[in-house]
């Protein structure tokens, strides 16, 4: 019999449904070291059998008016509110971050549910009145067909969030393929949507790994594909699942940086960066990796935070005084301790070695302490690759130019920012700079659920940016309908193209 509290597995048409493909793997509390639980790994014949269920039950979905799937939203943002601690707990327990960030990732992914309680609105089109000869022009957006989600471990929350709900409330019907790191809040997900009257099979998971993505992405039924997650399988998904006719929308990794001009405030930029380089224990896809001090500012940096990542409070993410917890795994770990490794090798200056750090208690778990490098080049690999742990570059550079150079000409275009108290400065940066987030005294800039989320470069592939307007276009056909009723119709085949106006005014 399979424990199914301990054993997670997939959601199939409305319920929790034990995995019959016979391949599963550990889930980590990372604080601990300990496994959790296990998750099951799908068979294509397993991805199949969900894409059959959402293809029927997303036909009658998409028939269902706009105002009834915004009213299963506003039930569904109801429940996470109600849940938002055990989410929060479940999320820390998985992926190691602490509680109250998890908290902070759940009001994240809630506030894409609100804007998709406006679905009505939102899908609400254009109409032009007698284009001529008694012709009505207007255009429908109408949903997609079955839709799929690959999601990332560092988000188990919130990234399904920016995809599902908008995917949802547009008429599609949905899968969810979460990371096999952290996978128990996309059951979570599926059981509130249920308790939130979403019929059957509009909403399903698979839990695996290349296999079952490999599965969405051969299956002609699957419309389109939204990724996030590393650089080289976005690009993967991108080319394998385009070159079948879908829609992708696929986010890769980054390489986030925040520009110091000599004229900030200091105070404010080294609280940016301590808590946007070390929050997540920096495995967020829009951390600051690398702070470029601009001219003299450099060793004023230098001096002011070496200190504070030397006092960082690393800890249990459920201790309530924790500033980071660990990282996800041990493979994880050891990836980050080589970056480390590197980048001494390279010459850079390891101000604050986060290596062998113990948390009392937790010997086991995959902790790391925060690192800092000084004097690295834009040559280096710790500056090029993305570490994804709790590790700053500074970059040295002798003026504005310089700073803007190694950013434009970095492979990654997610987040950047930029800590100025000159707003010629601020603008000029703004519109110059090849990156799709741009922040002005701000460390995080992560846009608001109606303003679409996304980067520049190999930090996304396809043509639309995730939620926002742009989520609803990417989850919707366009259609533009010309109407004239027959009373209307002037007799006789016309040979030449049709225009809008066939009389001229009246002089
Ligand atoms: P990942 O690329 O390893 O995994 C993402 C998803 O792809 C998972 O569901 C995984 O099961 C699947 N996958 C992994 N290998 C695969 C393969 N060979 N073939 C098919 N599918 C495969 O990423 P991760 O380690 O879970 O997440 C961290 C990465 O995600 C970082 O690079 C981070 O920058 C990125 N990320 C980007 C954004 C963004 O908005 N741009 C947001 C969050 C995370």
């Amino acid at each position: 019999m399979t424990d199914i509290s301990n054993h997670l597995a997939h959601y199939i048409n409305g319920k929790r449904v034990a995995s019959t493909s016979g391949r599963a793997q550990d889930v980590f509390n990372p604080a601990t070291g300990a496994v959790s639980a296990r998750v099951a790994l799908a068979s294509v014949d397993e991805v199949n059998q969900a894409v059959e269920v959402a293809k029927i039950a997303g036909a009658a979905w998409a028939e269902t008016a706009p105002l009834r799937r915004a009213r299963v939203m506003f039930k569904f943002k109801e429940l996470i509110e109600k849940h938002q601690d055990e989410l929060a707990a479940t999320i820390t327990r998985e992926h190691g971050k602490v509680f109250s960030d998890a908290k902070g990732e759940v009001t994240r992914g809630l506030e894409i549910v609100e804007f998709a309680c406006g679905i009505p609105q939102l899908l609400k089109t254009q109409f032009t009145d007698n284009i001529g000869g008694g012709i009505d022009n207007w255009n429908l957006r109408q949903p997609l067909g079955v839709t799929a989600g690959i999601t990332p471990f560092n988000f188990p929350f919130m990234v399904p969030m920016w995809m599902a709900p908008l995917a949802i409330a547009c008429g599609n019907s949905f899968i969810l393929k979460p990371s096999e790191r952290d996978p128990s809040c996309s059951l979570m997900i599926a059981d509130m949507l249920q308790q939130a009257g979403l019929p059957d099979g509009v909403f399903n998971v698979v839990q695996g790994d290349k296999v079952a993505v490999d599965a969405l992405l051969q299956h002609p039924d699957v419309r389109a594909i939204s990724f996030v997650g590393s650089t080289p399988i976005a690009e993967y998904i991108y080319s394998e699942g385009s070159r079948r006719g879908k829609r992708v929308q696929a986010l890769g990794g980054a390489k986030n940086h925040l520009v110091v001009m000599p004229d900030a405030n200091l105070e404010q930029a080294v609280d940016a960066l301590i808590g946007a380089a070390y929050g997540s224990a920096g495995e967020r896809c829009m951390a600051i990796s690398v702070a470029v001090a601009v001219g003299d500012v450099a060793d004023r940096l230098v001096e002011a935070l070496v200190p504070r990542v030397q006092a960082l409070v690393i800890k249990n993410g459920m201790e309530a005084d924790a500033e980071m917890g660990p990282v996800v795994t041990s493979a994880h770990k050891a990836k980050i301790e080589g970056y480390i490794a590197a980048g001494v090798a390279e010459g850079a200056q390891l101000l604050v070695d986060g290596r062998g750090l113990t948390v009392p208690g937790f010997e086991n778990g995959f902790f790391l302490g925060g690192s800092l490098f000084d004097h690295v080049t834009p040559e280096m690999v710790i500056h090029k690759e993305e570490i994804f742990g709790p590790v700053l570059c500074i970059v040295r550079v002798p003026d504005f130019e310089a700073a803007v150079k190694v950013i434009n000409e970095h492979e990654f275009g997610n987040g950047v920012s930029l800590f100025t108290s000159d707003g010629g400065t601020a603008r000029e940066f703004s519109r110059r700079i090849q990156v799709g987030m741009v922040g002005i005294n701000v460390p995080i800039p992560v846009p608001m659920a109606w303003h679409s989320f996304g980067g520049w470069k190999r930090s996304l592939f396809g043509d639309q940016h995730a939620y926002g307007e742009e989520g609803v276009r990417f989850y919707t056909h366009y259609k533009s309908i010309m109407q004239r009723w027959p009373d209307s119709i002037a007799k006789g085949a016309q040979f030449t193209m049709p225009v809008a106006i066939t009389t001229p005014a009246k002089s």
